[in-house]
């Protein structure tokens, strides 16, 4: 399988996972971390369910694959996730040593990638996470985007959270030149 073919298979898990957050009423974000070929955990956003503002779906499945492999170090793990994460779930990415982030869609209020911060270009962090950005993009910004429709046509209020006032333009947010990406598409 290559390496896209691959990416493409586990964001589709991860997509599976945001849909289940949908139905649950959460904002729907799906995360899995897989090490070889091997899903160790799967999760997403529950936030709302737990009462729980870091029930964030790469900390759960940061939290579910620390126990899977008795380890808080998660060497040689690749972290799927439908949204680009924030700077809390970076910074454990960061804390895990995960190898590499695959994510679908931009999040223009809290991106900690390439959005609104760039958290892996800071000087001194004692561990790099290779990213690759705009996994089945257009997927994942479908499903975050159309949940956020819903919600306003609903609720008739505003939201504090970016997605549903602006559509990612990936053209619009600086390229984070200094990252290795090598894989983005
Ligand atoms: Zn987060």
């Amino acid at each position: 399988m290559s390496h896209t073919v691959m990416d493409e298979t586990y964001m589709k898990l991860a997509i599976n996972e945001a849909q289940q957050a949908a139905r649950g009423g959460e904002v729907p974000v799906g995360a899995v971390l897989v090490k070889g070929n091997r899903v160790i955990a799967e999760d997403h956003n529950r936030c709302i369910g737990r009462c729980d503002p870091t029930a964030h779906a790469e900390i759960l499945v940061l939290r579910k694959a620390g126990k899977a492999l008795g380890n808080y170090r998660l060497k040689d793990t690749v972290m799927y996730v439908t949204v680009e994460p924030c700077p809390m779930c970076l910074s454990a990415m960061i804390h895990a040593r995960v190898a590499r982030l695959v994510y679908g869609t931009l999040e223009p209020k809290f991106g900690a990638v390439e959005s609104k911060f760039n958290l892996l270009r800071e000087k001194g962090l004692n561990h790099r996470v290779e990213v690759s950005g705009g996994i089945l993009e257009e997927e994942c910004s479908e499903i975050i985007g159309s949940f956020f429709k819903e919600r306003r046509a609903s609720k008739k209020t505003g939201l504090e959270i970016g997605f549903g006032r602006m559509i990612p333009d990936r053209k619009k947010v600086t390229p984070n030149s200094g990252l290795k990406t090598p894989n983005r598409h």
